[in-house]
């Protein structure tokens, strides 16, 4: 193995320290900024998590894919990270939705967050470090909204509590919209009793057959906003470094926990704002409410997740990405190159190992470029840049090899070959033994062309006799019918391997 001392990770968070060179956008302050930690070496991060109703939409997928690979990178980097996503399990949404099925609303949101965590699992999104429900928090959100009441910036009405915007001067500061519009086009709702339109609420009085907590001005439950203030709170406390979420919450949820958390405590709620933009299909926003709903289960059923995530982390999180089936098969087709790639690599080094010396060209070049693109504001579209150049390379070595000197080529394509676990991992990809991957492949693709397997199976097996046996022709014509069906051969040192021609 070559020597990888000369790494620049080798002690990541002081090179960090002494010069801070991961940038990132800042949603509050507009700019890019160099990343400095309130407190060394440590970034806290908070991202809004799923309401737990139904499936998680691909949109959200998404967005907490980005912040996946956020973590990774921070990580990577030496940052100690703390990873907060919460479940809003108490919300109208649920509540309607139970009544739909009959069921209890907690039970419902329980199941969702089961079939959650499944799908997260299987999209290879990292457990955070605490992922808190709402129903868990009550006392701190009680506390919370009894503080905002005592400072004056909050006001019970019927058993509600709102907050009320006017008494908070930096209200809109993240989202920097005009208030005087925002009055203009907002209507209090029949049924709520705040005093302004844009006054949002704190706690919603019990309604019959609606989860309801004893609060000291009545029984009721907590408004949407308020549980991110009280989470964020409890488990990174106040100021932290980011808070990360989808574009649609800049407003009115972001803006509306700024306003609750910084009226209470008088500290900033979070140094940095990092929103992902939005999913479009067919050139629609995709939201619940408009009807596009494509869940993250369905295209894990279609899909391979490591093509998914390849897919999402294909443009710059900040800007928005057209999901359709043909982008979903580019990135599977992608992704099935890198695998053969990493096969074929695998094949020709062999379990020999490599004697020390010199290697050709400079290999960590691959990685430098990985490291500027995750640098600057995490590039995802660049990093893929640098990955893809990497397997170029290796497929140059192994196909036109510059070196003739056999040595120093398997210790440059040992080199490159140990960058690949390193890249993929920040992304969360190219973690699968290669030969299990092209598998899975072959069979979504038998299934999808609908050929029949067990024929492939017994002609591969006649063709094999047929070259055991020196039948030169009758294997070639073996291999030209497979070739009709779509079914390419490899003859390689462990055997055939086939593949169905994508
Ligand atoms: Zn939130």
């Amino acid at each position: 193995m070559m020597s990888r001392s000369s790494n620049p990770r080798a002690s990541p968070v002081s090179a960090t320290h002494s010069s801070p060179a991961l940038s990132l956008y800042n949603t509050l302050t507009r700019r890019k900024e160099p990343l400095e930690p309130l407190r060394a070496g440590e970034v806290r991060l908070y991202v809004c998590g799923p309401t737990v109703y139904s499936w998680v939409h691909i949109g959200n997928a998404r967005t907490f894919t980005v912040f996946d690979v956020v973590v990774r990178y921070l990580r990577y980097r030496g940052y100690r990270v703390t990873y907060v996503r919460n479940y809003t399990d108490v919300d109208d949404k649920i509540i309607n939705a139970a009544r739909e099925t009959g069921e209890d609303p907690g039970a419902l949101a329980e199941r969702y967050i089961q079939a959650f965590e499944e799908d997260a699992r299987a999209l290879g999104l990292l457990a955070p470090d605490v992922s808190p429900r709402v129903t868990e928090v009550i006392p701190e959100i009680i506390d919370l909204i009894q503080r905002l009441l005592d400072q004056g910036v909050a006001y019970t009405a019927g058993g509600d509590v709102y907050f009320q915007v006017s008494r908070w001067p930096e209200y809109a500061k993240l989202s920097r919209r005009n208030l005087d519009e925002l009055r203009a086009g907002e209507r209090v709702t029949p049924g709520e009793q705040k005093r302004e339109p844009l006054d949002f609420a704190l706690w919603k009085a019990e309604k019959p057959g609606e989860p309801a907590w004893d609060a000291p001005w009545g029984r009721g439950r907590p408004g949407w906003h308020i549980e991110c203030s009280a989470m964020s709170e409890r488990f990174l406390g106040s100021p932290f470094d980011i808070h990360g979420g989808g574009l649609d919450l800049i407003f009115p949820h972001h803006e509306n926990e700024i306003a609750q958390s910084e009226a209470a405590h008088h500290v900033a709620l979070s140094k940095v704002w990092m929103h992902a933009g939005f999913l479009e299909l067919e050139n629609a926003k995709m939201s619940k409410s408009l009807g596009n709903v494509v869940q993250l289960r369905q295209a894990l059923a279609k899909v391979d997740p490591e093509a998914l995530r390849l897919f999402f982390l294909s443009s710059h999180y900040r800007s928005q990405l057209a999901f359709s089936e043909d982008a979903l098969a580019d990135a599977e087709k992608r992704m099935e190159y890198f695998y053969e790639t990493l096969q074929r690599v695998d094949e020709r080094l062999g379990n020999r190992g490599v004697k020390p010396g010199a290697v050709h060209g400079d290999p960590d070049v691959h990685l430098r470029a990985f490291e500027q693109a995750m640098d600057d504001d995490f590039n995802t579209a660049g990093a893929l840049a640098a990955l893809s150049g990497l397997f170029g390379q290796m497929n140059e070595y192994l196909d036109r090899p510059p070196v003739p000197d056999r040595a120093m080529l398997a210790r440059t394509v040992t080199a490159l070959r140990a960058l690949v676990p390193t890249m993929g991992g920040v992304l969360g990809v190219l973690g699968t033994n290669p030969a299990t991957w092209l598998e899975r492949r072959r069979d979504r693709l038998v299934q999808l062309r609908g050929l029949d397997r067990e024929r492939i199976e017994s002609m591969l097996t006649e063709r094999t006799e047929a070259r055991q046996a020196k039948k030169f022709a009758r294997s070639d014509a073996i291999r030209d019918e497979l070739l009709a069906l779509g079914v390419e051969l490899r003859d390689g040192p462990a055997g055939t391997q086939w593949k169905v021609r994508s």
